[in-house]
């Protein structure tokens, strides 16, 4: 389908392409009728305007432009002239760029390298992604992932295309999705189960459960992966015991929700020398429990474990947890562990920036 092309114009036109203005707006023209969208048409224009605005710049002729040219651009710290709210340029906009210049090439305004994803597919393979690139309005990024899919599938179908039969291909996809799902397969769902200082936040599905446990600063103390989903009210004493083996001390406060609640746990964590425990007991009677639930600490700590649920989404989203691509228990508990290693190098270097920062 084609969507309708008009008042298809990016109307923010903040950068100069200078004198490559009639190229990118060729080149938009290209894209429209690649049947890309307004957006995506929009967003290709705005990094081959900063492209061709900083080739000007860097007084490069556009013959000469090569890969080096184009990382050098990625490289480049923006003080070009026109508006833009940041200093750098991230991969996706690089990639637009290289999209420009791929497409100055097949104009035959640059010269044309070998595109650098082509040793890795079969000779036959490189042509479609050519196909692709003439005839469908889809990204670099998708085309790259087209190939390397039949790549997968071509060892299965055989080298013989005459060969191939409806049946045939039907039965190959079939045995790579049931491969790939294994690798694929999504195992977090975020529940609610946070202790904080010492809290114990755990995303479950298929029987599966992830802990991470975090202390100030959103530094994960300790994670796990259990096999066979324990009860919420068994991990409240481990996760102080741990909290007091990695940190020396004990915490001053441990919030968590009601599902850690139990009489027994309370009285422990109080033996241990917590100050607040901040669990609720929704099934209790006690007025004066009630009223207690309802002071500003403890409605402070409940404000703060839920704080820490929407941590579990930036550790799932910023590292990718949430898709677990290597195999088995041993992967997931891998996979976990360097998304925890990645997420606490962030905060660890944020906290010491704040703390550098205080005088
Ligand atoms: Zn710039």
């Amino acid at each position: 389908m084609v969507k309708p092309k008009q008042g298809c114009s990016n109307h923010r036109r903040s950068m100069d392409a200078g004198d490559l203005a009639p190229l990118v707006t060729e080149f938009m023209a290209h894209l429209r009728a690649l049947g890309h969208s307004c957006l995506t048409v929009s967003g290709y224009e705005g990094s081959a305007r900063h492209f061709a605005c900083w080739l000007t710049r860097e007084r490069l002729a556009v013959g000469n432009v090569d890969e080096d040219v184009v990382s050098r651009f990625a490289r480049h710290r923006c003080r070009c002239p026109g508006i833009r709210r940041v200093k750098g340029v991230s991969e996706k906009y690089v990639r637009r760029a290289r999209r420009f210049v791929d497409f100055l090439g097949e104009r035959g305004i640059v010269r044309r390298e070998p595109k650098s994803t082509s040793p890795a597919f079969d000779r036959h393979v490189i042509e479609f992604p050519e196909w692709l690139r003439h005839h469908r309005g889809i990204t670099e990024l998708t085309i790259g992932r087209h190939g390397r899919m039949v790549m997968r599938l071509l060892p299965a179908l055989g080298r013989r295309s005459q060969s191939w039969d409806a049946q045939l291909i039907r039965d190959v996809i079939l045995a790579e999705t049931k491969r790939a799902s294994l690798a694929y397969v999504s195992v977090f769902e975020p529940s609610t189960e946070i202790i904080r200082k010492g809290k114990a936040g755990k995303p479950n599905e298929f029987g599966k459960m992830v802990k991470l446990q975090e202390a100030e600063n959103q530094i994960v103390i300790d994670y796990d992966v259990y096999d066979q989903r324990p009860s919420d009210s068994e991990l409240l004493i481990p996760a102080i015991e741990t909290h007091e083996a990695k940190l020396g001390r004990t915490p001053r406060l441990v919030a968590a929700d009601a599902g850690f609640y139990s009489a027994r746990n309370e009285a422990a964590a109080k033996a241990r020398g917590v100050k607040r425990v901040c669990i609720p007991n929704r099934s209790t009677k006690s007025a004066e429990r009630k009223r207690e639930q309802k002071k500003r600490w403890f409605r402070n700590g409940q404000k703060w474990r839920t704080g820490c649920e929407g941590r579990i989404s930036v550790v799932k989203r910023r590292h990718g947890l949430d898709r677990c691509r290597y195999k088995g228990s041993i992967g997931m508990k891998r996979w976990v562990g360097l998304g925890v290693v990645a997420d606490n190098l962030i905060n660890i270097g944020r906290a010491m920036e704040n703390q550098s920062r205080q005088p």
